[in-house]
């Protein structure tokens, strides 16, 4: 029996998995790897950062949707994967062998080297740091009770992309219970977003962008903008600005928190692997495997694929990760059964929404655009169709988002 190995529990791993276990019972064995018992719904990691959504509503266990007869399941950390022999490198097991591997171990926080980021900032790629920042800010709220110092109430987010808009919503949304712990009132908690560019969330029109604008302004979300970020000390970030004249100190902006959205890459496991890759993502072929190894797949945060007509790689999300997912299994069942494999990779857009907050979202859906509370309402949607997919009807009844209604 040709084995499987899937790398990485994300929205890709386990789609895979799920699929693979429709398509291909008893034909295959499956091997499961990720570090977490738990796959976590990435999209909403702001959510926990926050505090607005307790870890449990966007988790759920791995083993709730395998099927052991033909999926094993292996909680250890992937330390390499190595090609040539095909095998799999974990930290605490005996190395595995595949026939073919999916390797969709996901992303990163992205520094680009800035000075103090990873020693004075806190990321959020994951359950454990977005759980970290929210501990952080629930401490800092409590602190300023005896500090009586304003940076304590202040918390600033470094990127304004799609993870930097969606957190600083959220932390909006969360200002009357910092305000609660400090013994201040909301408007005392102040929210600062930075960014280097002079045009928030390219993948939206300006007519999006502008609404963002707006809503940020409306929520008392201070954004700057041309602002790029040179170093971070102890609580207090250095920016260059875009028209600052050569010599010009750099700026400064205090205060107890400082998040780091400011862009993530792939897998390291990508590089330890020795695989070619720009930012930890792989140049994929049509099939979605390693151009010279058609064994390897490689899908999610670690792929970068071409739209046939643009010349940048689509971006990483939920939505085409899930789809990889499809078509990966899609072509291994025919590899397995001798069939026809599919053509070409190709993904269209669903389209995308960004929630500013629990009631306000915005976005674009096959050229129509929506805003405000009917947008969140579609965002939930989205976030309830990708529960259902990946984890059926039992972690969609318990984890679902139905307040829709407000
Ligand atoms: P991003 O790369 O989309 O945005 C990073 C932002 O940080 C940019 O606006 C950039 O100008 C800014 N930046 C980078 N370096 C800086 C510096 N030195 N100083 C100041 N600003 C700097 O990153 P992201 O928001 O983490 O998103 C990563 C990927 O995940 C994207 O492809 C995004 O579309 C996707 N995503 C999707 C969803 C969703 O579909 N719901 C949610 C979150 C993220």
């Amino acid at each position: 029996m040709k084995k499987v190995v899937v790398l990485g529990a994300g929205y890709a791993g386990l789609k895979t998995v799920v699929e693979l276990q429709k398509k291909l019972h008893g034909k295959v064995e499956v091997t499961l790897v990720d570090q977490n018992d738990y796959h976590y719904e990435a999209t909403d990691l702001h959510e926990v950062a926050s505090g607005n959504l307790p870890t449990s509503k966007i988790t759920f266990p791995i083993a709730d949707v395998l099927d052991p007869s033909m999926t094993t399941f292996i909680v250890d950390r992937v330390e390499k994967v190595d090609e040539e022999n095909k095998k799999v490198e974990l930290a605490n097991h005996e190395p595995l062998s595949y026939d073919y591997c999916v390797f969709a171990l996901g992303f990163v926080s992205e520094t680009f080297g800035i000075k103090g980021a990873v020693e004075n900032s806190l990321p959020m790629t994951n359950i454990v740091e977005s759980e970290a920042i929210r501990d952080h800010i629930e401490a800092q709220m409590k602190n300023y009770q005896s500090s009586k110092n304003p940076e304590d109430l202040k918390i600033v987010v470094c990127g304004a992309g799609f993870t930097g808009i969606e957190l600083a919503g959220a932390l909006a949304d969360a200002r009357p219970r910092y305000a609660k712990w400090a013994g201040v009132t909301p408007d005392q908690i102040k929210i600062h977003v930075i960014d280097a560019s002079n045009r928030i969330l390219p993948m939206f029109n300006d007519n999006l962008a502008n609404y963002c604008l707006k809503l940020l302004d409306k929520l008392d979300i201070e954004l700057t903008q041309s602002a790029l970020i040179q170093e971070i000390q102890p609580n207090t970030v250095l920016y260059k600005g875009a028209d600052d004249a050569e010599g010009t100190p750099l700026h400064e902006v205090k205060a107890g928190t400082i998040i780091w959205t400011t862009g993530v890459s792939g897998s390291p496991v990508v590089a330890e692997s020795g695989l070619q890759a720009r930012r930890g993502r792989v140049m994929d072929s049509e099939h979605l495997t390693v151009p010279e190894d058609d064994d390897m797949y490689m899908i999610g945060d670690v792929a970068a694929v071409m739209p046939p007509d643009g010349d940048r790689p689509y971006p990483t999300t939920a939505q085409i990760a899930l789809k990889m997912a499809r078509y990966v299994a899609k072509d291994i069942e025919a590899r397995v059964n001798g069939t026809k494999r599919p053509g070409a990779y190709t993904f269209s857009s669903l389209g995308t929404v960004a929630s500013v907050g629990n009631t306000r979202a915005f976005g674009e859906s096959k050229g129509i655009t929506m805003k405000g509370y009917p947008a969140s309402v579609v965002k939930k949607m989205i976030m309830n169709k990708s529960l259902f997919v990946q984890g059926g009807l039992k972690e969609l009844i318990a984890k679902g988002r139905f307040d829709l209604y407000h």
